[in-house]
């Protein structure tokens, strides 16, 4: 086939995919990518951290932008790796855990406490790791209820889970308290901040989710979500050089003769980006990032909020999360798709539509969006 004939196929597929400059992506947690990390990025797409011997900057850069997520984390001195995302960075926690677990409690089945509220990627991680998973109640507000987290607690017990930044509702839980919880039992605690970690940090509230909380042994973040970053780009990070070496294999034919990651060969470009990007946004520029969605969130919060038949929750993070009163939230969702190409997404629990309120989401899209829904609810 020429060359030319099979672009055209390529440009006429990629007109199938949405687009995030169109507004209508209204229910994910990933971005347009910043133009200067795809810069970066492009620059190192044939590096292999894989073979770090062979590719020394691009590990260098790794490093790097592992201390300077941690800098924001509260622990400047943490390990961790850049990986595909948060799966892949829940994964490596839960695995680290399980094997602290086992070396001390052989034969033992062990049991991870998570909330309902917990990303899919721990089903996953649960069937992979052979775990049993101990559900612990949500309050009210939609958040771990750290008395009945008390009460889970047995010999049993390998890990925690909590949440900040639920996928569902953007809800942080009161990590602080888990914290100390997990501290005072000698308990593996795992904050998965793959959503949150790039905003909380940022707002002007200071919510305590982070190493700063002694009890905390690892933290997920995902570049590739609020951070701007190019899929992929997930985070990471562990208290103790201890925990992460538990992952290490041998790599005999390798530069370089231990590996702690899943995945072996993989590329270095997410890790230029993001250091791009932390190096020439920092503190500053991620906060004015994320001013910029809280802003809008309030701005479609309040106007949803003033429709009579809507019932919305308030946002924690830059997530809205609402029903409608008389119109089934899977028949809303689908009417918005089909009739408007707007796609929001649904939460199973609370049931309700889910709106991200990403960079791409502007002020104009909100309008638009509001407008359709008034109209479908006059129809
Ligand atoms: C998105 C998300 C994940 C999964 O991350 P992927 O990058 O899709 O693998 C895990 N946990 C939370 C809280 C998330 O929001």
């Amino acid at each position: 086939m020429h060359l030319e004939d099979i672009f055209k196929i390529l440009k006429s597929v990629r007109c199938l995919d949405m687009d995030y400059d169109s507004g209508r992506i209204l229910g994910s947690m990933c971005t347009k990518p910043d133009e200067i990390g795809l810069r970066a990025y492009k620059m190192f797409i044939d590096s292999n951290l894989g073979d770090p011997g062979l590719f020394a900057g691009t590990t260098l850069l790794e490093s790097e932008v592992i201390g300077m997520l941690g800098n924001l984390l509260h622990h400047p001195d943490c390990v961790g790796h850049i990986v595909t995302g948060g799966t892949e960075a829940n994964l490596m926690a839960i695995c680290v855990a399980k094997y602290k677990f086992q070396e001390k409690n052989p034969g033992k089945i062990p049991e991870l406490i998570l909330p309902r509220s917990a990303h899919f990627s721990f089903n996953k991680i649960l069937n992979m790791l052979n775990l049993k998973p101990v559900y612990v109640n949500l309050d009210e507000n939609y958040r771990i209820d750290t008395k009945h987290l008390e009460e889970l607690i047995n010999t049993n017990t390998m890990a925690i889970v909590a949440i900040a930044g639920t996928t569902e509702l953007g809800y942080v839980d009161d990590i602080e308290v888990i914290s100390e919880i997990a501290y005072e039992n000698n308990i593996y605690l795992h904050v998965d901040a793959a959503f949150g970690g790039f905003v909380i940090p940022f707002l002007d509230k200071k919510i305590p989710f982070d190493f700063s909380c002694r009890g905390v042994s690892s933290i997920t973040i995902d570049p590739h979500k609020m951070g701007c970053a190019p899929i992929p780009s997930g985070g990471i990070l562990f208290r103790y050089h201890e925990d992460l070496k538990r992952l290490s294999v041998r790599t005999p034919y390798l530069t370089h003769d231990h590996q702690n990651t899943i995945v072996g060969t993989r590329s270095g470009a997410s890790s230029a980006a993001i250091w791009t990007l932390l190096k020439y946004y920092g503190y500053e520029g991620y906060k004015n990032k994320v001013d910029k969605c809280m802003d809008v969130t309030w701005y479609a919060y309040d106007k949803l909020n003033k429709i009579d038949k809507v019932n919305i929750r308030i946002p924690e993070l830059n997530l809205l999360s609402f029903t409608v009163e008389g119109i089934d939230t899977d028949t809303l969702q689908k009417k918005i798709l089909k009739d408007y190409n707007f796609s929001v997404s649904v939460s199973e629990y609370p049931h309700a539509i889910r709106i991200v309120v990403m960079p791409h989401v502007k002020k104009v899209h909100v309008d638009e969006f509001i407008r359709s829904l008034e109209e479908i609810l006059e129809s």
